[in-house]
């Protein structure tokens, strides 16, 4: 079972690795990949590059620790695709960091840029250690260290990093000062997903759940279905299950089941989401204010129109698919359904809004971050979330007319734009020389 991932700033988060019953993150991308591509008259040798990152550099990290040892850690950046602009993708420090897991990721997060038409490319990377056997200097020492190690590859038009599993705003400020100290000027387009006093963006950490909270809009309308007499159970209450869960109850939802690891809150009338701390606010708080507590499985297989998973992956599995009694599924977390599970649903009709599109918020705000930072110019909350509201109903409406023309799931939809739009960018680029 995967772990829960935090500060999964641009979004390719955890859940890949296992998104099916036993398949690599390297493997998933890649089977992803061959199914879209077999829907799209693309060219053979276009889908044969994108199988392969474009690069990938592992570096060596030593970093004397407080007690005055040295220690050696491996770092990772996958570069995958960059034909539609600068890599993007975020780093992380967790014990079972691999070379593979990082191009698998960093292949995930191509698929997601383009499917939000952002002008970015995908990458992933990495230390391989556990973050919670640092102190706080040990962990500056290896950000700065890791910075310099892959300062040469990294860059505002070149490739930017974002948090991921282990890593937060803060390392992305001595990460960004780094690599400015180095450059001999303060670079802070190099990284997103920083505290907004050195560059990073309002709204960006509640960007992820608010995408989830739009596309469950959009789809409701589109199946024709009124927010106000549409019932939620959301799985995890933290960053994104929360947003989302808030703003669907400040939007007319009633959100009857929300939970966190311990158990979920089941009010059939109704919860007034507000009043329960979010994860961020109170860890793990649900099941201290919830009445009535019912399993995490059992949350799952309730009666209720939409269910948003937001914790962690592989949850719908082969197992509970046939259970699942929602009507909706709105992937909150990256790779909540197994390809199996997938299946399932699909045969007995039920719609899953894939994470490539719905939790897509992260890295959108990323985007704007970045464009924040180029022009040395704020913006404020209003325009984030007006101008992301933008973002995300262009990318469903151009996934909803595949799903229209081709009658393929909303998954299949999402990666056919993803994959046209880079096939596009690569057949006009050509291949060099
Ligand atoms: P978080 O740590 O803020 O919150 C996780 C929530 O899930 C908590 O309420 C926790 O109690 C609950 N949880 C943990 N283990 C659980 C379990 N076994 N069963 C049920 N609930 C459990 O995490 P987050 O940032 O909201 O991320 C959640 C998911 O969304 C992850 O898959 C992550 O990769 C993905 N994601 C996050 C972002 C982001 O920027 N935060 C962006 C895109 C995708």
């Amino acid at each position: 079972m995967a772990s829960t991932s935090r500060s999964d700033h641009d979004g390719s988060g955890d859940a890949p690795a296992e998104s099916t019953e036993s398949e690599s993150a390297l493997e998933t991308a890649r089977r992803q990949l061959s199914h879209a591509a077999t829907r799209l008259e693309i060219d053979p040798s276009i889908v044969e590059r994108l199988r392969y990152p474009k690069k990938v550099h592992e570096v060596t990290v030593p970093i004397e620790r407080d007690d005055g040892t040295v220690e050696v850690f491996t770092g990772y950046r996958a570069q995958h695709d960059s034909v539609r602009g600068p890599y993007k993708g975020g780093l992380r420090y967790h014990p079972e960091v691999t070379r593979d897991e990082c191009v698998g990721l960093g292949m995930w997060m191509t698929w997601k840029c383009a499917v939000m038409d952002l002008p970015f490319g995908g990458a992933k990377g990495g230390v391989a250690v556990n973050p919670k056997e640092l102190s706080s200097a040990e962990k500056e020492r290896l950000t700065r260290r890791f910075a310099q190690e892959i300062r040469d590859v990294i860059g505002p038009n070149q490739d930017i990093p974002a948090p991921d599993m282990g890593t937060d705003p803060r390392t992305m400020a001595w990460l960004m000062d780094a690599y400015s100290m180095q450059e001999g000027e303060t670079t802070p387009g190099v990284v997103t997903g920083k505290p907004p006093v050195v560059g990073g963006s309002e709204g960006r950490e509640e960007a992820p759940g608010r995408s989830v909270a739009i596309v469950t809009q959009l789809v409701c309308e589109y199946y024709d279905r009124q927010l106000e007499e549409t019932t939620v159970a959301v799985q995890g209450y933290g960053s994104v299950g929360a947003n989302a869960a808030r703003l669907l109850d400040d939007w007319g939802a009633t959100v009857v089941a929300i939970s966190d690891v311990n158990g979920a809150m089941y009010e059939p009338e109704g919860i007034d989401t507000a009043s329960v701390p979010s994860h961020d606010e109170e860890p793990e708080a649900v099941t201290t204010y919830a009445d009535d507590v019912i399993s995490n499985d059992e949350l799952l297989t309730l009666d209720v129109d939409v269910l948003i998973p937001a914790a962690l992956g592989n949850v719908i599995t082969k197992e509970n698919a046939a259970a699942i009694a929602a009507d909706l599924v709105v992937e909150g977390a990256n790779g909540p359904t197994t390809s199996t599970a997938d299946s399932i649903l699909a045969e007995r009709d039920v719609a899953v809004v894939p994470d490539i599109l719905a939790n897509a918020g992260g890295v959108t705000v990323s985007y704007f971050e970045w464009l924040q930072d180029i022009n040395r110019r704020a913006w404020s909350l209003e325009r984030v979330n007006d101008e992301l509201e933008a973002e995300m109903r262009a990318a469903w409406g151009a996934v909803r007319s595949e799903f229209e023309r081709r009658d393929v799931t909303w998954r299949d939809a999402a990666y056919i734009v993803a994959l046209s739009r880079i096939a596009e960018a690569h057949e006009a680029r050509g291949l060099w020389p």
